[in-house]
């Protein structure tokens, strides 16, 4: 019988991170994921010979120095992944309707704080205190800034500040706050509930640089499985953990969905925690800790919309953009019968052309009610019903984009769609939620997950701890090894390279 030192039950990047963490620093891991490809948000998938992102589609920071460059220089990444840097004058455009400026966030603090002032000349004391407080609020947040530590804190006064309070102290004027809270789509931002470090970390990750996977991001978790089996560990695809076997207080193996046993020392969940505490039997942990997490909100979902374009038809954009109606997001209604009030939209990198656009894909967010009649339907096998309801839905979104790029649809050869049911089944995330359980600045601990979880040697990793996107499920992933490795030894190990 194999005895594992660690499983870790998925291989989202938090997973796959976990995974490779502990097979280079010596420990004999396997990676179990359900499906038949590994990444879950890192995942790609190709249509009519175009590579369609179904996550994250650009990172930040990856300029030699900076911090998530630094993260995967441990990982092995730097020399092998290929990325195309986003447009230093504008990585992300905020647009509105009746409103033909393109505000641009521009790469570089400076530069951040120079395109601005060109559309709100009176606000420069303002954004220079946004921007000097963004700065210090990422670095006062748990390993965003890889330093070596002794120990992880969490500082609850920096939870409880909100990025609304933030926006409304730089600034009276409307439109320029609709325009910093431009990218809130990007972590389901609320006005009332999000919390500054979020703001500010995925604002700052991306300003100091930002790049686009050349043909998607399947790239950073193939490399990532790649190493951990070159470190001597396994990978398994096609393997679903349906329960924990424990004994006691500690978990002695994981039951596979086919019955096979895989015995391990340790156990990490890459699952979303109501997934992973649903593997745990009814007795096994404290139902007031069961109730706490299974009440936790989540985020809302997304609907996809990946079009294929005529070759040759329209170009290439190194950005992404944001669009609002004329109230922006801070003024939305949030309802269907209002939707999609926001959008927005990108041109995926690929490896043949950088002058004209292959595809592109358009994500608006929506709510699971509006999917869960399907709950239950296998992909592909949800009826008539649906794919009608898809249709719709799609056909409003690209109405939309037509006001935006006029034009548009007649480039149009074919498209694709994906709905919270599709997240729900492809990562097991709870309501096919985008980033996971929801923060609140208003109630900071109640969603709180840490790595510990009320079984002794099973922890939690990826987005539902710390933060969700690259560099938060990077830092999770390093929070949870160091449970079983240390904190202060891992930390100086990857600063280190
Ligand atoms: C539309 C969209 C766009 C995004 N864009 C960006 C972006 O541009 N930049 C950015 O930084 N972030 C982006 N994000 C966020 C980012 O993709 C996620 O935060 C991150 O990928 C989550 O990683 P994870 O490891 O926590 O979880 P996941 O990616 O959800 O992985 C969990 C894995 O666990 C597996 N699993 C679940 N249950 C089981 C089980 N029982 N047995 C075995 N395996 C199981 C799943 O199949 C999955 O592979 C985006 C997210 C979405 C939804």
């Amino acid at each position: 019988m194999t005895k594992y030192d660690a499983v870790v039950i998925g291989s989202g990047l938090g997973g796959l991170v976990s995974g490779f963490i502990l097979s280079k620093e010596g420990m004999n891991v396997c990676v179990l994921e359900q499906h038949s490809k590994i990444g879950g948000n890192l995942q790609t998938f190709t249509r009519d010979g175009c590579i369609f992102d179904t996550g994250m589609h650009y990172i930040g920071s990856m300029n030699e120095g900076q911090y998530l460059y630094k993260y995967f220089k441990y990982f092995e990444l730097t020399d092998k992944l290929r990325l195309k840097k986003l447009d230093i004058e504008g990585y992300d455009i905020i647009t509105f309707d009746h409103d033909n400026t393109e505000y641009r966030m521009a790469q570089g603090y400076e530069n951040f704080i120079a395109a601005l002032l060109t559309y709100f000349p009176e606000e420069k004391s303002g954004l220079e205190r946004y921007t000097s407080t963004i700065k210090s609020v990422v670095k006062g947040f748990p390993l965003y800034d890889l330093a070596e530590v002794d120990a992880f804190t969490i500082d609850v006064a920096l939870l409880e500040q909100c990025a609304m309070s933030l926006l409304n102290d730089v600034t009276d004027n409307k439109r320029m706050k609709n325009v910093l809270a431009g990218a809130f789509s990007l972590y389901a931002g609320n006005p009332e509930s999000t919390p500054l470090y979020i703001h500010a970390c995925t604002r700052d990750s991306l300003i100091n640089s930002s790049w686009r996977p050349i043909d998607g991001s399947q790239q950073i978790a193939d490399l990532l499985a790649e190493g951990i089996r070159k470190y001597g560990g396994t990978v398994l695809t096609s393997s679903r953990v349906k329960e924990f076997d424990i004994s006691s207080e500690k978990a002695d193996a994981v039951i596979l969905e086919n019955g096979e046993k895989i015995f391990a020392d340790n156990f990490i969940s890459n699952a979303h925690p109501v997934s992973t505490l649903n593997m745990i039997g009814e007795g096994k942990i404290k139902k007031i800790y069961r109730k706490r997490i299974i009440g936790l909100e989540n985020t809302w979902g997304v609907f996809s919309l990946y079009v294929i374009l005529k070759k040759d038809s329209f170009p290439y954009l190194n950005k992404n953009y944001f669009h609002y109606n004329a109230n922006g997001i801070l003024g939305a209604i949030n309802n269907v019968e209002h939707w999609p009030e926001n959008y927005y939209f990108y041109t995926p990198a690929t490896s043949n052309t950088d002058k004209y656009a292959e595809s592109i894909v358009v994500l608006a967010d929506m709510k699971f009610e509006e999917v869960s009649q399907w709950l239950g339907t296998k992909v592909n096998k949800r009826g008539e019903s649906y794919e009608s309801f898809k249709k719709r839905k799609a056909e409003k979104l690209l109405d939309t984009l037509e006001k935006r790029l006029p034009g548009i649809r007649e480039k149009v050869v074919k498209y694709y769609t994906s709905t919270p049911l599709t997240f729900s089944d492809y990562t097991g995330t709870v309501e096919g939620s985008a980033y996971g359980i929801m923060k609140n600045c208003n109630d900071p601990l109640r969603s709180i997950i840490l790595p510990r979880t009320k079984v002794s040697n099973l922890f939690f990793t990826g987005q539902n701890i710390n933060l969700h996107g690259i560099l938060g499920v990077t830092a999770s992933a390093v929070i949870t090894c160091s449970e079983i490795i240390g904190l202060k030894y891992l930390t100086k190990k990857i600063s280190n390279g």
